[in-house]
């Protein structure tokens, strides 16, 4: 059973809080200001898998990613990535159609604070020209499955995210999520998740998914609202388990209403992290995920907070973004098959690219030895899917713009029954 870390996330709505002739910015902790002069996170995909998004809120409705070959409620799969009319993310709490709104409120609260849009009224995201993707894995009690998070993080990576929040708590060790978690790290695709609300030391006792030891996982603690540099007593920790911690404690942010409210949790300090990451990923696009948890660990505020490096400092994490060069981008190109499978007669090849994938130009797609498809090398990670022609092994060649070979991979396609 997965739940959202609402233990302690008691909704208080607040209508005065926010004036319409003011906007309310995240705690100045972070010291955003100056990370702002170097970074608002533009186009930076961020997925948030949680309990949907109230996609119409003013704050949100201008920085919502748009799936670009997806034709809204014609269900059709038209970019065939798998999902019939996924224009803004996916609901994977049901089995057909799509309703990504928010009936619980804990994913449009959390969507706020990463990327509420710097429109003159309400709040200021921490990364407010970012791209919020939504995946819903939680309904209005808060409850869902690991699986759909597994699936979340899997179509996060597929579909172009950077960044994913999961401010979501299980106490199941699922080797899926495990899976998704790996296969994320191929796309580099950094995953934020929250610590919890239990007040444990996680170093002794394990929650999921954010005692995953992953390269591309970073774990955020809550700090405390009148000692931003010591964690508030309900917040989980751990020196070896907690990367970094974060504001969590009476959080204003977009409300599933349309308004806005304060909320305190974990669930609430996470997203702060994920802003901060988009922002390092917007100013620095060629660092890989394990690089940008590398440089928030390293500039981080270091306090006597029991968390493995300290408080999250935008500004420096931003600034040291900017001047790192990657290590992956001068590596020769790589190409990694992160998933083949054939279901309902469709084959699908999720490919990613790795290292200086600059010089490749085209993916030639063979299905037992015999090319089947050229696709143009676009991003990082790509989805090829075909009705009709079913192989057992499939092979991916990168090749340069002559039509040098640079690299290859190969899989097994693995058959899924029908649901
Ligand atoms: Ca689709």
């Amino acid at each position: 059973m997965l739940a959202a870390v609402t233990a302690l996330a008691l909704a208080a709505v607040c209508p005065d809080a926010v004036r319409a002739d003011t906007e309310i910015a995240p705690a100045d902790v972070l010291d955003l200001p100056g990370a702002w002069e170097l970074s608002q996170g533009a186009g930076v995909v961020v997925a948030v898998i949680d309990s949907g998004t109230r996609l119409e809120h003013p704050d949100l409705a201008p920085n919502l990613w748009r799936n670009p070959a997806e034709v809204a409620g014609n269900r059709r799969d038209d970019d065939g990535n798998g999902y019939v009319d996924d224009v803004h993310g996916v609901d994977l709490t049901r089995r057909r159609g799509q309703d990504l709104h928010d009936d619980l409120g804990h994913g449009t609260h959390v969507a706020g604070t990463i990327a509420a849009a710097a429109n003159g009224s309400g709040v200021v995201g921490v990364a407010y020209r970012a791209r919020l993707m939504t995946i819903k894995v939680l309904d209005s009690a808060g409850n869902g499955t690991t699986g759909a998070v597994a699936e979340g993080i899997r179509y996060a990576a597929a579909n172009g995210a950077r960044i994913i929040n999961l401010s979501v708590e299980s106490t199941d060790d699922d080797r899926r999520v495990r899976a998704a978690v790996k296969a994320a790290a191929a796309a580099d695709v950094l995953i934020v998740c929250s610590a919890g609300n239990g007040g444990a030391d996680l170093d002794h006792s394990r929650l999921f998914p954010v005692s995953i030891a992953a390269p591309n996982l970073i774990g955020v603690a809550a700090t405390d609202e009148a000692n931003q540099s010591a964690l508030t007593l309900f917040s989980n920790y751990g020196r070896l388990t907690v990367g970094v911690a974060a504001p969590g404690v009476d959080v204003l942010s977009t409300s599933r209403t349309g308004g806005y409210e304060t909320k305190t949790g974990t669930s609430m300090a996470s997203p702060h992290v994920t802003g901060v990451a988009a922002l390092m990923a917007a100013a620095a696009p060629q660092l890989t995920a394990p690089e940008l948890r590398g440089l928030l660990l390293e500039h981080a505020v270091h306090t006597d907070a029991p968390v493995g490096a300290g408080i999250v400092d935008a500004l420096d994490s931003v600034r040291a973004a900017r001047t790192a060069t990657s290590f992956e981008a001068g590596q020769p190109p790589g190409v990694r098959i992160l998933l083949a499978t054939r279901r309902e007669g469709v084959t699908r090849v999720q490919v990613a690219l790795l290292g200086a994938t600059q010089a490749v130009r085209q993916l030639a797609i063979r299905l037992d030895g015999r090319v089947i498809a050229r696709v143009r090398a676009g991003r990082r990670v790509q989805t090829v899917a075909w009705r009709g022609r079913a192989g057992r092994r499939v092979t991916v060649t990168a090749l340069a713009a002559g039509g040098r070979k640079l690299a290859s991979a190969s899989a097994r396609v693995r058959a899924l029954r029908m649901r």
